[in-house]
């Protein structure tokens, strides 16, 4: 058999290369360390954890990315096995022995005999007797290979800094403060008129927010993101406010064309707007609101604004330099480039966010190259697991709106926003209907039971 070929020896591409050699399919794995490097690796073992040693919540019941772990060991995911025999205490989170991981992962694909590893750079497009390839070099994706990529994309960009805005779930929004409105109530493709949700501030809670703004605690940019400019000019809230008090109530905030229904005589000195993120509704992204804000301090600060005072937030907000593709309109359901078929994407690149979900991501697109190499049918995986839920945000399940401009995909870690809703609501033992932590806690365990149901189906069937 043609072997697979795999460029870089990252999350993803350990684990795209180890499903391969498991469907009994020769791969050769390209990772360009030690002969180059990049900005962030130290070292030239692969699945370098470059960053935290943590893989996230292991809570299979009531967390999204725990579920993800659980389908990943049921799918033999060697970025599982391998962090499982290097666990080190972390209460309910996963978190692995960085070196020993990245050691046993090594020796894992390097004993197996199906697996070639040839460090050295991928310095342009694969050579076309090269029929079969996986495209996993991350967010540092060497220039050579970005801008080769980038100019079979159509694309401007492929690498510049995330202009993360938070986004929140929609439940979470206090509905009796914000309302459904389009401003001038406008009325654009697909929309009525009240597409944004829209949350009014008056002076003093305007001001104060102001000065939480500019005491917030910021993130530093490293030293080689530096020279990266921000994408399409998004500037950071915190930014914006320290250039001017107000600044923001001319951008992001600007109060006009919209009423609040609450209070339709006065006009807010100020109005943050929300629009749908997800093409199931149940996400909102707050825009104009990329931030560099630490964690902490974000969540706090957001949760000044009215309507938002019980936000939960299915990603907060950040700057940093990322490559990936736009890949609801560049790939195909089998994360195929159209452009290029004989290129699969994998991991980061492919714009889901984290270790786990790009070694997901990673295992997935292994599984669809070997069938494909095997001439085997790609059974698509359903959208209600995690595993499925992550591919359909990827290639597809995100909308696109005009006015954000030509690119409104952002990179996403795995939640339950990404997920169908429950066609029933649960309810508790004796009938009555939940509410507040227990609903919620229902609802996540409901989402991952549906999700453990029918993963067993597909497997049954592949
Ligand atoms: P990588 O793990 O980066 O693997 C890509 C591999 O491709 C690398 O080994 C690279 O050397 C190689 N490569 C690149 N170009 C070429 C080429 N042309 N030819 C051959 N090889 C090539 N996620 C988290 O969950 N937690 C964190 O704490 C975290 N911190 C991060 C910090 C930084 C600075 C960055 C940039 C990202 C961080 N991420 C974090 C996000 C992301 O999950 C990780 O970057 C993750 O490693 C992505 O997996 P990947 O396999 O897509 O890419």
């Amino acid at each position: 058999i043609d072997p697979i070929h795999v460029i870089g020896g990252g999350l993803a591409g350990s684990e795209a290369a180890w499903q391969i050699a498991q469907a009994g399919v020769p791969v050769i794995l390209h990772e360009m360390r030690p002969v180059r490097g990049t900005d962030a690796h130290k070292t030239e073992g692969l699945a370098e954890l470059v960053c935290s040693n943590s893989f996230r919540s292991d809570d299979a019941g009531a967390n999204a990315v725990g579920l993800l772990h659980q389908e990943m060991r049921s799918l033999g995911s060697l970025i599982m096995a391998k962090g499982d025999a290097h666990q080190v205490p972390a209460g309910g989170a996963l978190a692995v022995d960085r070196d020993g991981f990245s050691s046993a992962v090594t020796a894992a694909l390097e004993a197996d005999p199906l697996v070639t590893v040839e460090r050295g750079e991928v310095a342009g497009l694969p050579p076309e007797d090269w029929t079969s390839v996986i495209v996993a070099t991350g967010p540092l994706t060497s220039p050579a290979l970005a801008e080769a990529i980038l100019s079979l994309t159509g694309e401007k960009e492929l690498a510049f800094f995330d202009a993360i805005a938070p986004i929140v779930y929609r439940e979470s929004i206090d509905m009796d403060v914000a309302w459904f409105q389009s401003r001038y109530d406008k009325i654009g493709p697909g929309g009525n008129g009240k597409d944004y949700i829209n949350c009014p501030m008056n002076k003093e809670q305007y001001e104060a927010f102001i000065d939480a703004l500019i005491a917030g605690d910021k993130t530093d940019f490293k030293e080689w993101e530096a020279n990266t400019p921000y994408f399409d000019g998004c500037l950071p809230i915190e930014v914006m406010a320290e250039r001017g008090r107000e600044t923001l109530r001319h951008g992001p905030m600007k109060p006009v064309g919209l009423t609040d229904p609450n209070n339709p005589l006065v006009k807010p000195h100020a109005i943050v707007q929300l629009r749908q993120d997800n093409a199931l509704g149940t996400l909102f992204n707050m825009v104009g609101f990329q931030t560099k804000l630490k964690y902490g301090d974000q969540a706090k600060v957001l949760r000044m604004i009215p309507g938002l005072e019980n936000a939960e937030f299915a990603r907060l907000g950040g700057l940093h330099r990322n490559t990936y593709l736009n890949s609801p309109k560049l790939l195909d359901p089998t994360l195929r480039l159209k452009a290029m078929p004989r290129l699969r994407f994998a991991g980061q690149i492919t714009g889901c966010e984290g270790y786990v979900e790009s070694a997901a991501i990673g295992l997935m697109t292994g599984r669809m190259a070997a069938a494909e190499r095997l001439g085997h049918p790609v059974e698509p995986l359903p959208g209600t697991t995690a595993l499925g839920a992550l591919i359909n945000h990827i290639t597809g399940g995100h909308i696109e709106t005009i006015d954000e401009g030509p690119r409104s995909f952002q990179p996403m870690n795995v939640n339950f926003g990404l997920f169908p809703p429950l066609e029933i609501a649960p309810k508790s033992e004796d009938g009555k209907r939940l509410r507040g932590p227990a609903k919620t806690l229902a609802k996540k365990n409901a989402l991952t039971d549906r999700a453990r149901a029918d993963l067993a189906i597909w497997l049954a069937n592949a």
